[in-house]
C-alpha cells in the first residue's frame, strides 16, 4: 500500500529574497558567541586567544549557505574565529572573505579552510591577495572520491571539512603557530576521503524545486553537497549495499588495510533521520571491522548538509603514525562551538542490540488444540495490515505492528487450556508488544486468565466468561481511564461483559454463548466510528477519526467471533 506523497517540495519561508538574511539573523541570535558584521560575515564576540589567553592563530572558513550547521555552527573557542556565508550554494565573494580575515586576525596569522569548489577557492585566493599585511595560509579540503582527482577541478570538498576545521581550531587554541596549525590541518585534509549517496534530491527554500530529478525506485550515488546529481544512478539499494559501495570506495582510495586506524564521520545530508544514520554507522563499523580497520573516534549526525537532501556521506580519515595521536587529541579537545558534539565516539565496536524475550508458547506438545483462541489469534495476525491502516487513519499507525509483535510468531493451532493460552497471550502482549494496546490488551487477557485458572475445566464456562470479562473491563477502565463512548476498545469490552453476564444467568455452568457476546461487542465496536476520540492517540485527531472504526474495539469483538472480518 506504499504510496509516495505527490506533494511538491515546500519550505518554511516568507519570500525567496528575504529568506537567507532572515535565516542568518536567526542563526546569529541563537548562537551564544556570534555577531553579524554587515560586511557579510559572522564573527566571534569572544577574543581570538589561546588557552592561556594570548593571541591565537585565527581559523576561518566559509562557503555557500545550505550546508548548516557547517560552517557557522562551528564558530566558537577551539574551532572557527569567523564564518563567511555565501548565498545558497554559492561561494562568498572575496570582499566578504577579506573583511572577515582582517577582523579575525589577532596578530598571529589566519588559516583559510576552503572546500575545493572553484568559486570558493578563487574568492578566498583573491581575498588573500588583498591582505599583504596579514600572514595567511590556505588549506584546501578535497575529500570526495566520487569526483576525480586528476582531471578538472579535482575532488570536491565535503564532509571532511569539519574535521579539518576542528583539528585546526584546536591546534590554534592550544597555542600552535601558523605553520603548525596549517600543517596539522593539511594532515587531516590529505588523510580524509568521503563519498555520499542520496535517496531523494534536496530543494532550495528559495526556489521550491528539486535540484535534480530522481525516479520512484532510484537512488543517486556519488552526490555532492550542492544539489548536483551524482556520478551514478542505481535502483534503491539496502543500507548494507550502499555502505559497502561508499565505504568501499573510501577505503580503496585511502588504501586502508588491516591494522590501519581511522576517524569515522557518518554524516546526514539534511533529511536523513538520526535513526537511519545510526543504522548506517553500524554498517560502516561492521564493514571496517571485517577489514581489520580500527575506528578510533566516530561522529554520527547531520553536520555537512545539502539543505534537505535525504542522503548520507561516509568520511574516513587515516591516522598515520607520525601525527595520528595528535589528531585524535585535537579531535577530543573541548570546543565551545555549538554544532560540534560534546563528546565523540571512542573506540566504537559493533554492538548486537537485539532484545531477547523468553520463548513463550502456550500449552505443551501433547495439549489439546484450543480452537477458540487459535481462531482469534490467526484472525488478528491475518489482519495486521488492515488494523494498522485503521490506526493510521485515526491514530499513529502502529496498532497492527503491536499485534504482530505479540502474536506474529505463534504457530497455529494454539494448544492448551483457556487459562494457559490466555495467560500466554497476556504475557506476550506485555513483553513483546508496545504501545497502549500492549498494556491494555495484556491487562484484559491477564484478568481473563486469572478467572480461567480458578475454574475446574479446560474451557471457560458461561459464568466464568462473564466474570472474566467483567474483571477485564474493570481493570482496563481503571488502568487507562477510558469509559464507553471514549472511542477505545472499552466500547466493545464493556458491552461484551454485559452480554456475557446476561447470557450466563440461565445456566452459569453451560458453555458460553459466544455469538451473543459477539453481537454486543461488534455493535459496540461499530459505534466507535461515530465517536470523536477523547482517549488514546486518536484523540489528537479529533474529528478526523470519525467514520473510522477503532481497531482495538474491533479486536475485542473478534475474540468472540468473525476474527479478521473488517466490518
Ligand atoms: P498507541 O496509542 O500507543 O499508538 P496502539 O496503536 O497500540 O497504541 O493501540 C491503540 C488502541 O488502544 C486503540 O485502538 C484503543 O482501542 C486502545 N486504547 C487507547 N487508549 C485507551 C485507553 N485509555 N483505555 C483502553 N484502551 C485504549
Ligand atoms: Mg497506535
Amino acid at each position: 500500500m506504499a504510496s509516495v506523497s505527490p506533494l511538491s517540495p515546500r519550505s518554511f519561508r516568507n519570500d525567496p529574497d528575504s529568506f537567507l538574511p532572515q535565516a542568518l539573523g536567526g542563526f546569529v541570535a541563537s548562537h551564544p558567541d556570534a555577531i553579524w558584521n554587515t560586511a557579510g560575515y559572522i564573527a566571534r564576540r569572544s577574543p581570538v586567544v589561546d588557552v592561556d589567553g594570548n593571541p591565537a592563530v585565527a581559523v576561518i572558513s566559509g562557503g555557500g549557505s545550505g550546508h548548516e550547521p557547517m560552517h557557522a555552527g562551528f564558530l566558537g573557542e577551539g574551532m572557527l574565529a569567523a564564518a563567511v556565508p555565501g548565498l545558497m550554494f554559492t561561494s562568498p565573494n572575496a570582499v566578504q572573505v577579506t573583511e572577515a580575515t582582517r577582523a579575525a586576525d589577532a596578530g598571529r596569522g589566519v588559516v583559510h579552510i576552503v572546500k575545493n569548489y572553484t568559486g570558493d577557492v578563487i574568492n578566498f585566493r583573491v581575498a588573500r591577495q588583498g591582505l599583504p599585511g596579514i600572514d595567511t595560509r590556505e588549506v584546501i579540503v578535497a575529500d570526495d572520491v566520487a569526483t576525480s582527482s586528476d582531471s578538472g577541478p579535482g575532488r570536491r570538498g565535503t564532509g571532511a571539512t569539519i574535521l579539518v576545521e576542528k583539528v585546526a581550531g584546536a591546534s590554534a587554541f592550544r597555542g600552535d603557530d601558523l605553520d603548525e596549525v596549517t600543517r596539522l590541518a593539511r594532515v587531516v585534509a590529505e588523510g580524509s576521503r568521503s563519498m555520499a549517496a542520496a535517496l531523494t534530491p534536496g530543494h532550495l527554500p528559495t526556489s521550491g524545486r528539486y535540484t535534480f530529478d530522481l525516479g520512484e525506485e532510484e537512488m543517486e550515488v556519488g552526490v555532492g553537497i550542492h544539489g548536483e546529481a551524482g556520478v551514478d544512478r542505481t535502483d534503491v539499494a539496502t543500507a548494507h549495499e550502499t555502505v559497502a559501495r561508499l565505504a568501499g570506495a573510501v577505503v580503496g582510495d585511502l588504501g586502508l588495510t588491516g591494522g590501519d586506524r581511522v576517524l569515522c564521520l557518518v554524516n546526514g545530508l539534511g533529511a536523513t533521520s538520526n535513526l537511519e544514520l545510526d543504522l548506517v554507522f553500524d554498517e560502516v563499523l561492521r564493514f571496517l571491522a571485517d577489514r581489520g580497520v580500527t575506528v578510533v573516534r566516530s561522529i554520527v549526525g547531520s553536520y555537512v548538509t545539502s539543505v534537505n537532501m535525504a542522503g548520507i556521506s561516509v568520511t574516513l580519515t587515516r591516522l598515520d603514525d607520525a601525527d595520528g595521536d595528535t589528531v585524535v587529541e585535537l579531535i577530543d579537545a573541548p570546543t565551545a562551538a555549538p554544532a560540534w558534539p560534546v563528546t565523540v565516539g571512542v573506540d566504537p565496536e559493533p554492538v548486537d542490540a537485539t532484545t531477547v524475550v523468553p520463548e513463550d508458547v502456550p500449552g505443551t506438545a501433547e495439549s489439546a488444540v484450543n480452537q477458540w483462541l487459535s481462531d482469534f489469534v490467526s484472525g488478528v495476525v491475518a489482519s495486521v495490515d488492515d488494523l494498522t491502516e485503521l490506526d493510521r487513519l485515526a491514530g499513529d499507525g502502529d496498532f497492527g505492528t503491536n499485534m504482530q509483535a505479540a502474536f506474529g510468531d505463534l504457530s497455529s493451532p494454539l494448544k492448551g487450556t483457556d487459562a494457559e493460552v490466555l495467560a500466554a497471550l497476556a504475557s506476550r502482549l506485555f513483553i513483546r508488544a508496545g504501545g497502549t494496546s500492549g498494556a491494555v490488551f495484556g491487562t484484559m487477557f491477564r484478568e481473563m486468565a486469572t478467572t480461567a485458572a480458578r475454574g475446574a475445566s479446560a474451557a471457560l464456562t458461561a459464568g466464568e466468561l462473564a466474570e472474566a470479562l467483567t474483571r477485564a473491563a474493570d481493570a482496563v477502565t481503571e488502568l487507562g481511564g477510558a469509559k464507553p463512548g471514549d472511542r477505545t476498545m472499552v466500547d466493545a469490552l464493556v458491552p461484551a461483559a454485559e452480554a456475557a453476564r446476561a447470557a450466563a444467568e440461565a445456566d452459569p455452568e453451560a458453555a458460553p454463548d459466544l455469538a451473543a457476546v459477539h453481537e454486543a461487542a461488534i455493535a459496540g465496536a461499530r459505534s466507535t466510528s461515530e465517536i470523536t476520540a477523547t482517549k488514546g492517540r486518536a484523540s489528537y485527531l479529533g474529528e478526523r477519526a470519525r467514520g473510522v472504526i477503532d481497531p482495538g474495539a474491533l479486536v475485542v469483538a473478534w475474540l468472540f467471533g468473525d476474527a479478521g472480518e473488517m466490518n
